[in-house]
C-alpha cells in the first residue's frame, strides 16, 4: 500500500465527521441545524452583555432553523431542503444556536426529547459553552447518552487566558478541562471547538491550543476561522485596526499542520467556519467553502502527510472513561 492508502479515509487525508458517520450508521447522516430558543449567560447579563465579540446577533446558529417555530416544524422545514441534493438518510438533531445547556433542567429533558421522537432521528448533539454544564445537566446527558448516540461540542475556542480577555468569552481553559472531565467520566463523546485567527494570536499561539486540546481524550475536533462579521464588537476592533485577517494560504497551512498533529482516532468535525454571506466582513475567501477545503486536500497531497503522521505519544487516553 501507497502511504495515501494507508492513511485514507475514504480518500480523505484526515478523519472526517461524514466517513465517520457513514462507518457507524451505514448510510448518509444529516445533521439537522435546530434553534430551540435558548439564550447565553454571556449576552443575558449573568457574565456580561456584550456576548463574545465575533458571536453574530444569532449565537452562532446562522443556519439554524427559525427560533419562532417547533422543534417539530423546524425539523421538517430543514429536512426538506436537504432532500432535494440527497434522496435517503437519517439524522442527528443539532442544537447550534447559543447555549444549549442554558436552561433549567426539566426544559431541556422536553426539548432535547422533542427532538429525538422526529422520524428518522438516530441522534443528538449540544453545543454549549465550557461552563454551563452543573450536575444536574450532566446526569441528564448521561442518561440520553445511555439510549441515544450523543455529543457534545464545547466551544473552547483557544487555551490562552489573555485571548479569552481580549475577546470576552468569559471563561477560561480550566472550564473546558474541567467540563472534559465530568463528560468523559460519563463516557460522553467530547467535541473540542477552536478557532484561527484570534486578535493577537500567533501561528505559535494556535498551535499550543490545538496540540494541547488534541493530548487530551476528545473525540472530534472542530476548527474554525475567526470571521469578523457585521454588528458585533469584533467588527469595531477590526475597523479600529486590531484584528489581522487571515489569508487563505496562511489558513490552510495552519489546518494542514494541525491536522497532521492531531491523533488518527479524532474525528475532524469540520475545518472551516460557514458565515452568512450578507453580514460578513472578512476574510471573504472563505465564502468559498469547496475552494478552502480542496487547498487543504491539496496542501496535504504535496506534503505527503495525513491525520496523525506527526502526533506525539503524550495524549492521555480515555482513561477516565469508565
Ligand atoms: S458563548 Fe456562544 S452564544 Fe454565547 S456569546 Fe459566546 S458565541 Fe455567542
Amino acid at each position: 500500500l501507497s502511504d495515501h492508502n494507508k492513511h485514507s479515509w475514504d480518500g480523505k487525508r484526515y478523519h472526517s465527521l461524514s466517513y465517520h458517520l457513514k462507518q457507524k450508521f451505514g448510510q448518509k447522516v444529516f445533521k439537522i441545524p435546530l434553534d430551540a430558543g435558548f439564550t447565553c449567560p454571556n449576552r443575558d447579563g449573568t457574565l456580561s452583555r456584550d456576548g463574545c465579540y465575533y458571536c453574530s446577533a444569532r449565537g452562532s446558529g446562522d443556519f439554524a432553523g427559525t427560533r419562532t417555530l417547533s422543534i417539530g416544524n423546524q425539523f421538517e422545514q430543514l429536512k426538506s431542503i436537504m432532500h432535494r441534493k440527497w434522496k435517503k438518510g437519517v439524522y442527528i438533531a443539532y442544537f447550534q444556536a447559543f447555549t444549549n445547556t442554558y436552561a433549567p433542567v426539566d426544559h431541556l429533558r422536553s426539548v432535547y426529547e422533542q427532538a429525538l421522537q422526529q422520524p428518522g432521528v438516530v441522534g443528538l448533539a449540544v453545543s454549549t459553552r465550557p461552563d454551563c454544564l452543573p450536575p444536574e445537566v450532566l446526569d441528564l446527558l448521561a442518561e440520553i447518552n445511555q439510549r441515544t448516540y450523543l455529543w457534545v461540542e464545547l466551544g473552547l475556542q483557544t487555551i490562552h487566558a489573555r485571548t479569552s480577555r481580549l475577546v470576552n468569552l468569559q471563561y477560561e481553559f480550566a472550564d473546558f478541562s474541567q467540563s472534559l472531565v465530568e463528560l468523559q467520566a460519563r463516557s460522553i463523546d467530547t467535541v473540542a471547538h477552536l478557532i484561527l485567527g484570534l486578535p493577537g494570536e500567533g501561528d505559535q499561539d494556535m498551535m499550543a491550543s490545538a496540540q494541547v486540546v488534541t493530548d487530551m481524550p476528545i473525540q472530534g475536533l472542530k476548527i474554525h476561522l475567526l470571521h469578523v462579521m457585521q454588528e458585533t464588537p469584533l467588527a469595531q476592533m477590526y475597523y479600529r485596526g486590531n484584528v489581522n485577517l487571515l489569508s487563505q494560504e496562511h489558513y490552510v497551512k495552519l489546518v494542514a499542520d494541525i491536522i497532521e498533529h492531531t491523533p488518527a482516532d479524532i474525528v475532524i468535525h469540520r475545518l472551516t467556519g460557514d458565515s452568512p454571506r450578507d453580514i460578513l466582513i472578512g476574510p471573504r475567501w472563505s465564502l468559498n467553502k469547496w475552494e478552502v477545503l480542496n487547498n487543504i486536500d491539496n496542501e496535504l497531497l504535496a506534503r505527503n502527510t495525513w491525520q496523525g503522521k506527526k502526533a506525539g505519544s503524550q495524549r492521555v487516553t480515555n482513561i477516565m472513561r469508565s
